[in-house]
């Protein structure tokens, strides 16, 4: 049975581990199912409880899974059960090898071109059937041709990396062209993946402390980890 627990006006979905969430929702014995994954932490949820825009971006997602403490503690205390954490670094990740053996044909989109260049040799080297590639610096007038060139390249599952809420609003776009192909946001997946930004350490992960290390590396993020105190504030006053 899946449980899903609403917070703050969004549902998110509690799975038991990645390797579920990708067998049940994502990818069937000989095909893809057609949808649009985002990751849900605080951020998101406060930024959607400030802009409907955002709110709206998020319902209309399929596949809204718990990436981060933040927001799986909340479902675990919910639920009364244990609920895994999904970070969608290590999704995307895992979806990429699983995508291998029935060859399923995937589409990298966004951050520079050198980083989604190296992201794609990477996974090629893996066996990973990576059919198109670009970086995510586009203007809006470019927008339309990127979009042909993802749907004109067959892809069955397109990851775009153009952080939010950008990426939302590009696949929302192009699933109206693609509607038989699975999207996912990536945000600074690649730059993970390629070393071209560290993720913290296994010390910080265990003990659930990545948004300590983030802010400790990249001190800028101070602001957006404000809405990171409200969300524990709202949580607290049962607000969400
Ligand atoms: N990016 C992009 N085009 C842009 C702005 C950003 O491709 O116009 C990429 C950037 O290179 C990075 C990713 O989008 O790889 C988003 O990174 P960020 O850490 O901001 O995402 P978050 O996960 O925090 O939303």
């Amino acid at each position: 049975m899946i449980n899903k627990v609403n917070i703050g006006g969004i549902e998110v979905i509690a799975y038991p581990s990645i390797d579920e969430l990708i067998s049940s929702s994502i990818l069937t014995t000989n095909n893809v199912l057609p949808g649009v994954g985002v990751a849900i932490n605080p951020e998101k949820i406060m930024a959607a409880n400030n802009d409907p825009k955002v709110m709206s971006i998020l319902q209309k997602a399929t596949l809204r899974y718990p990436d981060g403490i933040g927001v799986s503690y909340v479902m675990q205390k919910r639920l009364g059960t244990k609920v895994a954490r999904i970070p969608g670094c290590e999704l995307w990740e895992q979806l990429m090898l699983r995508s291998v053996e029935q060859q399923i044909p995937v589409f990298l989109l966004g951050a520079t071109k050198n980083t989604v260049t190296q992201t794609s040799n990477k996974l090629k080297a893996l066996d990973v059937n990576v059919i198109g590639c670009r970086d995510g610096y586009f203007t809006d007038e470019q927008q339309a041709t990127v979009i042909n060139e993802i749907v004109n390249s067959g892809a069955k599952i397109v990851s775009v990396a153009l952080g939010s809420p950008r990426q939302e609003l590009f696949i929302f776009e192009c699933i109206k062209r693609a509607p038989h192909t699975f999207f996912m946001g990536v945000g600074g997946t690649y730059d993970v993946y390629t070393n071209n930004v560290k993720r913290a350490p296994y010390f910080f992960r265990v003990l659930n402390l990545e948004w300590l290390f983030r802010l400790l590396s990249q001190p800028s993020r101070l602001f957006r980890q404000g809405n990171l105190l409200k969300y524990i504030y709202y949580y607290l006053t049962n607000k969400i």
